[in-house]
């Protein structure tokens, strides 16, 4: 089933769901599983896998660095096929921009309705790390914008190069990524709001915002975000606080501000045991007052560990 059908069967209740990462390959699967099982009881109809792009990684071979190219955690697609058969639940494979031509991404989207999958998130992914901004593959897209024109031309029965003449449509349901305190490459948040737009008018179906830590910012995206004609659904994205290198890894990473309270009693902390008790506190307080507002999901980064989203989601749902 489609995201977007799972939030209008719910009839106003708000979801739970959440967002895994993929093993380092040559990992077992098995650790996934361990986290994913604690979460089943809250009954998520959907869950996300990450995909996460190539790197260069330098072998040392006799003193001299051999640079090679690897995908660390391969298998967004074969996760998704798995939790889907085990757990009989759907899964969303987040679908890159970054390090994939459009060829690659049409053979992925082929996978996806072979093994009935028909969600996907569809997202630029960030610049490499060597890379100052981000760079298309070779013969891929540059925006998210385009991929989801991609999924959309799919659902059409439109196949890259005109080489088929498809008898049957993809019905993919398409979620894009929504930033509430901006994108950190875009030059303000208006700007960022009519790419967003632009995003929908391409196609897609639902957004999953950013992590934030103030309700405010939320709510007022949302309401920014209908102002300018944005009509889907704004699904909240959660991260519990875990480590006190969050305070300054966080707003680092994805330009987000943190409020003084919750900076306040991380600082407050004497070991990460007692951060990891703030960090599901705040998220508590944050997912009732939002569950208040009627968001349709409440959407969990859980960065392969449950503990946390477990304990949040028994006050919560
Ligand atoms: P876009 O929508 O393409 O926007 C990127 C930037 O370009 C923005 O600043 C935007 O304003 C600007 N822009 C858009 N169109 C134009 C245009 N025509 N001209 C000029 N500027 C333009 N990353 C991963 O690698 N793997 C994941 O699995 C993953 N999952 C994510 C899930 C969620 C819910 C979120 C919020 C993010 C996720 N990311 C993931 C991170 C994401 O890939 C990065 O934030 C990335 O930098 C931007 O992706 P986007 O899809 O929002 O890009």
């Amino acid at each position: 089933m489609k995201v977007t059908e799972h939030i209008e069967k719910a009839n106003g209740r708000t979801l739970f769901s959440f967002e895994i990462i993929p093993p380092k390959k040559g990992r077992n699967i098995q650790e996934l599983y361990n986290n994913i099982d604690p979460l089943m009881e809250f009954k998520p109809p959907f869950i996300d896998v990450t995909t996460s792009r190539e790197e260069y990684v330098y072998i040392d071979k006799e003193g001299l660095l051999d640079r090679k190219i690897t995908r660390m955690r391969p298998g967004t697609v074969g996760i998704c096929a798995a939790i889907k058969h085990k757990y009989e639940v759907d899964t969303v494979p987040h679908v890159l921009c970054g390090g994939f031509t459009k060829e690659e991404t049409e053979y992925l989207l082929v996978d996806c309705h072979y093994l009935g999958i028909n969600n996907v998130m569809a997202l630029r992914g960030d610049a490499m790390k060597h890379q100052k901004y981000f760079e298309a593959a070779n013969g891929g897209h540059l925006y998210a914008k385009e991929l989801v024109s991609q999924i959309q031309s799919l659902n059409t029965g439109k196949y890259l190069h005109d080489v088929v003449e498809a008898d049957y449509k993809s019905d993919f349901c398409i979620g894009v990524a929504g930033y509430p305190e901006k994108h950190l490459e875009a030059p303000s948040l208006q700007t960022d709001l009519k790419r967003l737009k632009e995003k929908v008018d391409a196609g897609a179906d639902y957004v999953v915002t950013q992590m934030f830590f103030d309700n405010k910012r939320y709510f007022d995206f949302v309401e920014a975000a209908k102002n300018i004609g944005i009509n889907v659904p704004i699904i909240p994205g959660i991260k519990p606080i875990a480590v006190k290198r969050h305070l300054q890894l966080l707003p680092q990473v994805f330009k987000i501000d943190l409020p003084e309270d919750l900076i306040g009693a991380v600082e407050n902390c004497s070991s990460n045991k007692e951060v990891r008790q703030v960090g599901v506190e705040w998220a508590i307080k944050q997912s009732k007052e939002l569950q208040e507002a009627g968001v349709p999901v409440l959407h969990y980064y859980s960065m392969g560990k449950s503990d946390n989203i477990k304990a949040i989601a028994s006050e919560v749902f």
